[in-house]
């Protein structure tokens, strides 16, 4: 996966090369998948949501530059795959998931997998997780309509938020820096996410 996958795609930063060689993504795929975990595509985790596709993964998490020492906020629990990956390369990890059943299977995984740095509860993630905030970093693993205004609030002065921007049809991975309490907006590439359903998000079908 890192070598036909992520290297030849660009992925260079090599603590994050490092954190996919060590995390076994098979570990947050159902039983039943579990031949296709380390596949060139997303993959069904029940609920009708998935895992994002393993590049899709690195180049999020590339695109928050991490250094270590970082308090990061995650919107989409899901699998709990990337939590991990956030986990070995910052400091604290808060993941946010709104379907109970899938948190609690990714909290039960984390733990045997021995995690102690990352918080996971259940809600709605487009009002972020006051009581923790501020952030260095945060990444929202589903499409957004828009940056949810409680998110801005919640990030650092000079921190950064991932997110793909945009409908039901198609995204674009967006980094948005906060700099003087003004936004700057990089897109990265376009990208396809099931959709973040919230108060700041979509409203749910
Ligand atoms: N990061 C995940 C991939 C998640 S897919 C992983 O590594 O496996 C996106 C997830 O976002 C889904 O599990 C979906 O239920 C969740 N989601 C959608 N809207 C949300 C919201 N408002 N708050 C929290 N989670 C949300």
């Amino acid at each position: 996966m890192v070598e036909e996958q992520l290297i030849p795609h660009g992925i260079k930063d090599q603590r994050v090369i490092n954190t996919f060689y060590k995390v076994e993504r098979h570990r947050f795929i159902p039983q039943e998948l579990r031949n296709i975990a380390y596949a060139d595509f997303p993959v069904s985790i029940g609920e009708g949501q998935t895992i994002s596709q393993p590049f899709m993964v690195a180049l999020m998490t590339e695109s928050l530059q991490l250094k270590g020492d970082e308090k990061v906020l995650e919107i989409g629990t899901g699998s709990g795959y990337q939590a991990a990956i956030l986990a070995e390369l910052a400091k604290e990890v808060f993941s946010i998931e709104r379907f109970e059943v899938l948190a609690k299977r990714a909290e039960a995984v984390l733990k045997e997998l021995g995690y102690k740095n990352i918080k996971i509860k259940v809600g709605d993630g487009t009002l972020g997780w006051p009581e923790e905030a501020p952030f260095d970093r945060i990444i929202i693993t589903a499409a957004s309509p828009q940056v949810p205004l409680p998110l801005i609030e919640q990030l650092k002065e000079s921190g950064i938020l991932i997110l793909p921007l945009g409908g039901d049809l198609g995204q674009v991975l967006t980094a948005v820096e906060k700099k003087k309490n003004k936004l700057k907006y990089t897109e990265i590439c376009s990208c396809i996410f099931v959709p973040l359903i919230g108060k700041y998000g979509y409203k749910n079908a």
